[in-house]
């Protein structure tokens, strides 16, 4: 007998008719054997219509009256499901968050799952009973000691899902939705997006602005932290759905932590790199499709791939490699400065530093607080790039030592969670599982900074305690001023303007700097568990956008993204043709 838990999310029980189709889907598998505890959010547009209500009353409700009503929509769609339940012949009972014991942060509106208590729910089930539960709504005791109703934040009822399979062993966790699943992009972009069968928490989580409409970003989290089997499927249709899996050994279950508090989950060092710089080459359509092609075809894996914005009509592009690749990579880039003009130049002795945990997501501070680190520690930061859950900055070999100390300590992280050069088995994972598109962005760069340890870190330190989000943060070499350096980064239209003061103090700070605006932009991030075993990806996913004629403002990558920001105009071109050149269409 298997233990299941269901979710059901606010269209699948938008009216009575689905919810008492659901129940009926719940029966038969009910029927079939199992042992289920149903989630539910609450019915359609309820949870907005709710904040409406409030609005109109007040701009800024309080917090707790706030959650006092919107958890009210959850609790609707349980006692209605567990009375269709019973129609059905079906022993139900419905259970708040509250009535459950899903223990939360004193925090309204946004609480993380501290614990969740089993023994009711499994005595329910013990009796035969399928169990409701309210999702997005958990319970605190406040400072004087009475128990109060606080929610997760909008979407949160996956995280409940997730976090009750977890703290049930459930055998799996089925988040049932409008749409099939995990498509390899927005199907509004690319009509034939495919249905993923399977994807990894952390390619989900790298596919931030296709997946999060699809799965709450920290249930992808718990699944990713303890192993859950994860589906998400059609409440429509009998397909099987997308299968989320972790790729992490499964953490031991922490009692009074569930929703681990901590936004970095590991730090890797990876030493033996060398840095090539190439310098002055032309800014066009096609170049960056050339230079990683030919270093394809000579079979070097590049790793870190560096653009930054353009100087006039010239364009650098820095990437790394291993120590042993440092040779054959050198005559490549003799040969494509020979072709293309320009020159390159090496550096070895570079490690790669990276901070990786799904709390980086939405969190500048987060970078902010790593660069801040390192200056502290005096260290230089050389090339910075950064996506959706990793931040790695390059920086010399001899400062290692002092490096593992000062970012372990910060992010208070165990030895467990430190991997120096680790060893990594080959996956036959696709190299490309999905691209997600961020639209409404505007790019910014800091030119002629001071090239000394501390610059990155007051640049991010400053927007971020001004609640300005920004992203892909990239910083790459110069050969031609090499006493100062660039640093660019893309930030929402809307947060531009507001970033004007800050820019100003900043550049008044940094003597010799000044901000430049880049024209509107999007981000194409291209995600592959399997790209970092393969050569010649990113050389790929340039060429399909050099085909059709697009030029490419900057470049950021991690392991398993490349980030490639285009002209708003071109923007679904790009996703169109990179989904087209990797065959992702159904
Ligand atoms: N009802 C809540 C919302 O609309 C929670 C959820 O549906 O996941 O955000
Ligand atoms: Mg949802």
């Amino acid at each position: 007998m298997a233990l299941l838990v269901k979710k059901f999310g606010g269209t699948s029980v938008g009216d009575i008719t689905k919810i008492k189709n659901i129940a009926s889907s719940i029966c038969q598998s009910k029927e079939a054997g199992n042992e289920i505890v149903v989630v539910v959010s609450a019915m359609g547009q309820t949870t907005d219509d709710l904040n409406c209500l409030a609005e109109a009353i007040s701009k800024n409700p309080n917090r707790r009256e706030l959650d006092m009503l919107l958890s009210t929509g959850e609790q609707v769609t349980i006692a209605l499901l567990s009375m269709a339940l019973n129609e059905y012949g079906i022993p139900a009972i419905s259970m708040t968050g509250s009535q459950v014991g899903i223990i939360t942060e004193s925090i309204h509106g946004k609480a993380r799952i501290l614990d969740i208590k089993t023994e009711r729910i499994h005595n329910y089930i013990n009796q035969g009973f399928v169990v409701v539960v309210a999702g997005f709504q958990g319970t605190t005791l406040s400072h004087t000691g009475s128990m109060e109703i606080t929610t997760l934040g909008r979407g949160g009822s996956d995280t409940s899902a997730v976090a009750l399979s977890t703290a049930l062993g459930a055998e799996t966790c089925e988040i049932y939705t409008d749409v099939p699943g995990v498509l390899t992009t927005d199907p509004r972009i690319v009509r034939n997006a495919k249905l993923l069968d399977e994807i990894s928490c952390e390619e989900m989580l790298e596919l931030a602005s296709v997946g999060a409409s699809v799965l709450h970003p920290r249930a992808v989290e718990i699944a990713r932290n303890y192993g859950i089997k994860l589906y998400v499927k059609s409440s429509q249709s009998v397909s099987s759905g997308t299968l989320l899996e972790s790729q992490i050994q499964p953490l031991p279950l922490k009692r009074g932590s569930l929703e681990l508090t901590k936004t970095v989950n590991s730090l890797e060092v990876l030493e033996n790199q060398v840095v090539f710089s190439l310098s002055n080459i032309p800014d066009r359509p096609g170049i960056a499709a050339q230079i990683f092609e030919k270093l394809s075809e000579a079979n070097i894996n590049v790793d870190l791939i560096i653009q930054a914005t353009n100087d006039g009509n010239n364009n650098d592009i820095t990437f790394t490699v291993s120590e042993s690749e440092v040779n054959k990579t050198a005559e490549q880039c003799e040969l494509i400065t020979s072709q293309l003009g320009g020159e390159y130049n090496l550096k070895t002795n570079m490690t790669k530093l990276s901070i990786q945990g799904a709390g980086i997501m939405g969190r500048p501070s987060v970078s902010a607080d790593l660069f801040d680190t390192l200056s502290q520690a005096n260290i230089n930061v050389r090339l910075i790039a950064t996506s959706e859950i990793k931040v790695s900055c390059v920086i010399e070999i001899n400062n290692i030592p002092k490096a593992i100390r000062f970012v372990a300590e910060k992010f208070k992280l165990s030895d467990t969670q430190i991997f120096v050069n680790p060893i990594k088995e080959k996956q036959d994972k696709p190299e490309v599982r999905g691209i997600a598109l961020d639209k409404n962005q505007v790019q910014v760069s800091f030119r002629k900074l001071p090239d000394r340890p501390g610059v990155a870190a007051s640049i991010c330190l400053a927007l971020a305690e001004n609640n300005l989000l920004f992203d892909t943060i990239v910083q790459s070499e110069r050969i031609s001023s090499s006493k100062t350096k660039d640093i660019s980064f893309t930030m929402n239209k809307q947060d531009r303007e507001k970033a004007n003061l800050v820019f100003e103090t900043l550049t008044m700070k940094l003597p010799g700097s000044y901000i430049e605006d880049g024209p509107a932009i999007a981000k194409v991030s291209t995600v592959g568990a399997g790209m970092a075993f393969k050569v010649g990806t990113a050389g790929k996913i340039f060429r399909a956008l050099a085909d059709q004629d697009i030029n490419i403002e900057m470049i950021a990558t991690s392991e398993i993204r490349t980030s490639c920001i285009v002209l708003e105009k071109d923007c679904d071109k790009a996703v169109n043709a990179i989904h087209n050149h990797f065959k992702l269409e159904k």
